[in-house]
């Protein structure tokens, strides 16, 4: 297979370095002067924080987790139909961006739900897509009754990483419509703006953490390996929102690599997220009832007259919907490190701390890494080596 070095690494994470985590203390910034004689704004001088070193050792495993995300070459289905005499609006397939997008899709799909007046709505799933939706839905004044086959903490959404990632695996750059990257940016405002007023509640459902790339000679790119996939990369439309990294000067920061890059990302607290937004809904006065749909036609059971359709993975077998790829993805849980406040990103594994564990992710070495995989049973092998792999960079520190 042809290769290229084509991104120069992900949403993420990184590594240490030079002298000791105890921390360092480093001037970055640098002032300029406009040619109109004006001082131009110094950029802001970055401190690297004492960092506490991560615990990497196979015996602090907790658990292994593993889901799918419901990649679709086109992008999330947000389109509506008609099945007997339900109208159902789509709202699946977000690959590895469902809670980032999750706000987003679920105004359009509430909109559309609500267009003719209806005032009743049932909504199939209950994660990240199916408790947004739910919630956007009642909050506008519907009657809402979410039914589903698992609620949380079974859904795949339970098993996510838990950070902002609004265009990882969400299409192929080839595949889209012409209007997809503008629709992608619409979901991914609204979702920004929504999980900023989210910020600071107890649990942090969501924060933000600084993060440190960390760049090892040959294995600082993923490769993009040609394939049946180019996966769409959109962001640079968030250029104004979003907080850019830099990389930091060599000597001021404590990991022994070449070359480190800061930046600070959204995450969630994907447990506490689901937990308040099931807790909200049913507070709010909605209704979940467990049940599971073989075919379309099964929603002749429902009293609803709308339906929204949000069955992630499940929409492949429930929707005959072959158009769904699966995209194998693991994740290691360490017990939980409270004074950890940063994630890194070290040779193809990332780690993100969240209040209930330090989350190690083998993200692979190339951006096809677990693409086309069924395969829902933990690895243990592979988690081990995720986990050796840090703990080899911290020996060095
Ligand atoms: C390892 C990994 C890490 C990830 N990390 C991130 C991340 O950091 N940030 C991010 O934004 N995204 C991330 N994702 C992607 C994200 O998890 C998915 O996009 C998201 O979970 C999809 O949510 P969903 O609500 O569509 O589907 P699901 O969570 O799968 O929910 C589907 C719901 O529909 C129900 N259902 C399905 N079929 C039926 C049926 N036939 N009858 C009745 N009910 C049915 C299910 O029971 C469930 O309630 C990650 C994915 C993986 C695999």
């Amino acid at each position: 297979m042809r290769t290229s070095n084509r991104r120069a690494v992900l949403a993420g994470l990184g590594g240490l370095g030079a002298s000791s985590l105890a921390g360092c203390v480093t001037q970055v910034g640098a002032s300029g002067r406009a040619s109109s004689g004006l001082i131009a704004p110094a950029r802001p001088t970055f401190v690297v924080p004492p960092l506490a070193p991560l615990r990497m050792s196979a015996d602090r495993i907790t658990k292994i987790t593993v889901c799918l995300r419901p990649f679709r070459a086109a992008g999330p289905r947000l389109d509506v139909e008609t099945v007997g005499d339900k109208r159902v609006v789509h709202n699946y397939g977000h690959g590895g961006s469902g809670w980032s997008l999750s706000w987003g899709s679920s105004t359009i799909a509430a909109g559309k739900a609500l267009e003719g007046g209806t005032k009743e709505v049932a909504v199939i799933g209950c994660g990240a897509l199916g408790l947004t939706s739910a919630l956007l839905l009642q909050r506008a004044g519907a009657k809402v009754t979410i039914y589903a086959k698992e609620r949380t903490p079974q859904t795949r959404s339970f098993r996510a990483t838990g950070t902002w990632s609004p265009d990882s695996r969400v299409a192929d750059a080839d595949k889209v419509a012409p209007g997809f990257p503008a629709l992608w940016e619409e979901m991914a405002r609204t979702s920004y703006a929504t999980y900023q007023t989210l910020l600071g509640l107890p649990g942090e459902p969501v924060s933000w953490s600084d993060r440190y790339t960390l760049f090892d000679g040959a294995d600082e790119t993923r490769q993009h390996v040609e394939g049946p996939v180019r996966f769409a990369e959109y962001g640079d439309r968030l250029r104004d929102i979003v907080p850019s990294p830099h990389d930091l000067p060599a000597g001021s920061h404590p990991f022994p690599v070449g070359r480190v890059r800061h930046g600070i990302s959204m995450q969630f607290n994907v447990t506490e997220m689901a937990h308040m937004l099931t807790s909200d809904f049913l507070a709010e006065g909605g209704k979940i009832v467990t049940m599971t749909f073989d075919t379309p036609a099964d929603l002749a059971r429902l009293k609803e007259p709308v339906v929204v359709n949000c069955t992630g993975y499940g929409a492949r077998a429930l929707w005959k919907d072959e158009t769904i790829t699966p995209v194998r993805g693991q994740i290691t849980w360490l017990a939980p490190q409270p004074e950890v406040r940063y994630g890194l990103y070290y040779r193809h594994v990332s780690v993100l701390p969240r209040p209930d564990g330090i989350v190690v992710q083998q993200v692979g070495d190339s951006d096809m890494w677990g693409y086309g995989v069924t395969e829902e049973r933990p690895d243990r092998a592979e988690a081990e080596t995720a986990v050796a792999t840090i703990a080899a960079l911290y020996a060095k520190v």
